[in-house]
């Protein structure tokens, strides 16, 4: 799969502006704050539905501007296609796929495939859970539209029961009979979020754990694992355990529970707050990797996140890399840069010099306008 153009027009600080691109390694270049995270983080919208910087669609419109619009025309193994989104600082959203208007994100993601590398995700390996649960959601729902939507519906039932665990309006007695009935439909959506996760992150290891030994010469090797109360997996139980024995680890857990829960005015147990564990060479790299595996164990995380898409869906994703090559050392840029022989790549630098003589497209970008560059 690859992109062939996409337009902008008042997103962020882009005015407007089309880029094209090779089906190989493409170089967006230029100095800081001209626009070379924007124009990604534009193309990895259509990959995942929202900014992966967290923010709102007003955020994306060009300041003072009521609208904008982002379109990008890839190519995939059967056909060109083309996705749009309308941005206005009055209504939702619009989405078009070859010009059909969509109403559901569910149906919007999934089309179109990147794996976006950017220099927070080196935090990865040490940082907060959330970060972690993100990757392996933002990976899972191109893959699984369904899996978005049983997101979205976690979150709803979540912040319900969040409300009724915080009424202090009514006594606990009152609120059990409503409590029982969202723990009950949680309890259904986290088993489902659950077992899909940890699929994932089986055949997630495999692939990471062959990527890092290669890089490593076999001296490193990588255990990925799901990690929840509520997967009997998680604690020495059943491997491969069942919806059943998750659903009801999870309801005990929950009628274990109920009055912490009240206590606290929260939902103590479920998905949002799963975490998935990474043992370098059998140990938790979260508390022994230096600095230099953990690059080096994310690298290979989002190679196998590569992988595991191309397994799915027959091809590889264009890759989006925004400013890593200058976060790694020769070493481990050589190496990604060997391993992507074959799949389009879209990277940002401030540096050109670190592409002379390598056979790439450059784009180069100032305030916002983009210009290719013969090479
Ligand atoms: P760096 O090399 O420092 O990462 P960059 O080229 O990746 O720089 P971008 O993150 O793409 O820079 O941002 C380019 C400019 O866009 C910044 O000056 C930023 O403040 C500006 N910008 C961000 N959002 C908007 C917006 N909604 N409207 C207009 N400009 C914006
Ligand atoms: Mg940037």
């Amino acid at each position: 799969m690859y992109v062939n153009t996409v337009t902008y027009q008042n997103f962020r600080n882009i005015e407007n502006a089309e880029l094209t691109f090779s089906p190989g390694v493409n170089i967006v270049w230029g100095d800081n704050a001209q626009g070379k995270t924007n124009a990604l983080e534009g193309i990895y919208c259509f990959a995942c539905g929202k900014s992966f910087r967290g923010v709102r669609d007003k955020e994306l419109l060009r300041f003072g501007s009521t609208y904008g619009m982002a379109e990008l025309h890839f190519t995939d193994a059967k056909r060109e296609q083309c996705l749009g989104l309308q941005l206005s600082s009055e209504k939702t959203r619009g989405m078009r796929r070859n010009g059909v208007p969509i109403r559901r994100s569910s149906d919007f993601v999934g089309v179109f495939h990147a794996v976006l590398f950017c220099p927070e995700h080196l935090s990865m390996i040490k940082g907060a859970p959330q970060l972690r649960r993100s990757f392996l959601d933002t990976a899972i729902c191109q893959l699984k539209p369904q899996y978005l939507a049983a997101l979205s519906d976690y979150a709803r039932i979540l912040k319900q029961r969040n409300a009724v665990l915080k009424d202090a309006s009514r006594s606990v007695s009152a609120r059990m009979p409503l409590y029982e009935v969202l723990t009950e439909q949680l309890a259904a959506l986290n088993t489902r979020i659950v077992l899909t996760r940890m699929k994932y992150i089986r055949l997630l290891s495999q692939s990471v754990n062959e990527f890092l030994s290669d890089m490593t010469g076999g001296r490193e090797h990588v255990t990925l694992s799901y990690v929840s109360d509520a997967a009997p997996e998680a604690h020495g139980g059943s491997v491969g355990a069942g919806a059943e024995e998750i659903q009801k680890a999870f309801y005990e857990l929950c009628c274990s529970y109920a009055a912490r829960e009240f206590a606290a005015e929260t939902t103590l147990h479920g998905c949002h707050r799963d975490d998935m564990a990474i043992l370098l060479n059998e140990r938790e790299a979260r508390l022994y990797a230096s600095q230099g595996q953990d690059r080096s164990i994310v690298l290979a995380m989002k190679l196998g996140e590569g992988e595991l898409s191309r397994t799915a869906t027959g091809e590889y994703p264009v890759f989006l890399f925004d400013d890593v090559l200058s976060e790694l050392d020769t070493m481990r840029g050589q190496y990604l840069m060997q391993r992507l022989g074959g799949r389009q790549v879209i990277l940002t630098s401030c540096n050109p010099s670190l592409f002379a003589g390598m056979d790439v497209h450059m784009i180069r970008c100032t305030e916002g306008a983009y210009t290719n560059v013969q090479t």
